[in-house]
């Protein structure tokens, strides 16, 4: 295996399991105070150092409570000044003023704060605790008052997901710059809870349909994690809209301000065509799950998971160096392999962009490779019943995610497959140098059959 294409874009590190809070569906099993067994704050130190040696990603600072670790803005500044970007995953319950100057001054990338409900009587039921509602809604404002990127997360649930339009429309009023919102997985204390709290397979086909006409509606970068079908459906969406002769809504880089309503302070970045963490920021994740492939999961006791809902270990750094783990893991190895996928995730035409939840596989099952139950798809030859090729399906993936350059004359959505799997840097030198080609030989429509003739005369790359 390759292991040079997979690079980290997105460590998750669970700096402490103390937290102030007892959600019902933490990941964790928190703990009131920071433990013993928590990485030190030199071996917090030597982690960065070993991150940076061979990777760039962003670092994300959770818990438990991140800000429950005293050395936590040590840690924060000691990996910015290394070169990281650093985001910050807290409940938001203690950004006081004082606290969200200090945020601010160690220079947080973003800051993500949970918000189970759109109202307090259903967030503070399930965070256990009267009031946090109201402190982390607190918190946001101080966040963005002081100028600080922030992002509510959201997990879905049974007993919230009826109120998600009033999640976005409280996102919108307080003006975070994203809305992320997971779907539950049944781990850590969910398990107890995934009986009751599991939405069923149909309705997260609903909440994902529902999702895709907001993000063409609402200037604030949506995102629907932990949800790798979302992909599938927002490919087939615009594939029906295609087939319909509707032109779909131009979607707007992730990531970028602009989406979040900072229109007269941010141009979109001349590199939008290329998403990559360094210039999309914590939106720039494409695939439906990212898990071992550009994500993973540090846990308080140094611990490397693919994800935090994951439990199948690849390492300890206490015991190993990142870069081999990263490299090397046996785990991590199965999961950058599509091929080894099984059940229906193993014959869907969608799966080199969804994948499917290995962690709800893993609680199914046992089998992190086997498919994801939440997901109502059912595989067969349906693409072709419908007319839309695999190439079909990765061009309109790809132009969602907004790297494809711009076409000025009419492709065919094979021939935009063709660009599809060349490497993004590349795409819009061949499709200039393609339609260059066109319109001195006034060729109007452009086929698979056009640019493989220009690839030829170019001696293979129509570059
Ligand atoms: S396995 Fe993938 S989709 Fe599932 S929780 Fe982990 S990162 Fe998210
Ligand atoms: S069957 Fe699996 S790979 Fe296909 S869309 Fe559903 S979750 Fe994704």
């Amino acid at each position: 295996m390759d292991n040079s294409k997979f690079i980290p874009r997105l460590l998750f590190w669970e700096t402490t399991r103390g937290c102030n809070l007892k959600c019902l569906h933490c990941r964790a099993v928190p703990e009131m105070m920071t433990s013993k067994e928590d990485l030190s704050t030199e071996e917090g130190f030597r982690l960065i150092d070993q991150i940076v040696e061979f990777s760039n990603p962003i670092l994300v600072l959770s818990g438990g409570e991140p800000l429950y670790r005293r050395d936590i803005f040590d840690l924060a500044t000691y990996g910015i000044n290394k070169g990281l970007r650093l985001s910050l995953a807290t409940n938001g319950t203690l950004i006081d003023s004082k606290m969200a100057d200090k945020i601010r001054d160690t220079g947080f990338a973003r800051v993500a704060i949970s918000l189970d409900g759109g109202n307090a009587a259903t967030h503070d039921k399930f965070r256990a605790i009267p009031g946090s509602f109201n402190k982390a809604v607190e918190g946001i404002k101080n966040l963005i008052d002081r100028g600080v990127s922030a992002q509510i997360n959201t997990t879905i649930a049974k007993h919230n997901y009826k109120e998600l339009p009033e999640i976005l429309d409280l996102a919108l009023k307080l003006g975070v710059d994203a809305l992320h919102t997971f779907l539950l997985v049944p781990v850590g204390c969910g398990v107890d809870i995934a009986e009751d709290q599991m939405v069923s397979a149909d309705v997260y086909e609903e909440i994902l349909n529902w999702f895709y006409d907001q993000s063409k509606l609402h200037p604030i970068d949506l995102k629907a994690t932990c949800a790798p079908h979302y992909f599938r459906v927002r490919a087939e969406r615009i594939l029906e809209e295609k087939k319909a002769g509707l032109k779909p809504t131009p979607f707007i880089p992730h990531g970028t301000r602009l989406k979040a309503g900072h229109v007269d302070k941010v141009t979109i970045p001349k590199s939008a065509g290329m998403v990559k963490a360094s210039t999309h920021g914590l939106s720039a994740m494409t695939k439906g799950c990212l898990a071992g492939t550009g994500v993973c999961f540090i846990s308080h006791k140094g611990e490397v998971f693919p994800c935090g809902y994951l439990p199948a270990k690849a390492g300890d750094v206490r015991k190993e160096q990142f870069k081999d783990i990263w490299h090397f893991s046996r785990v991590f190895g199965n999961l950058r392999n599509p091929d080894l996928l099984k059940g229906k995730c193993g014959i869907c035409e969608f799966k080199h962009i969804c994948l499917g939840c290995r962690a709800r596989a893993y609680s199914a099952t046992g089998d992190y490779l086997d498919e994801e139950p939440f997901c109502s798809y059912n595989p067969s030859d349906k693409n072709v019943e419908r007319g839309f090729s695999l190439a079909d399906v990765e061009s309109a993936h790809t132009e969602a995610e907004g790297v494809m350059p711009e076409f000025s004359l009419s492709w065919s959505g094979d021939a935009k497959g063709i660009i599809a799997k060349i490497p993004f840097f590349i795409r819009k030198t061949v499709v200039k140098n393609v339609e260059d080609y066109a319109k001195t030989n006034n060729i109007a429509d452009i086929t698979v059959d056009v640019v493989k003739k220009i690839r030829e005369m170019k001696g293979g790359e129509a570059r």
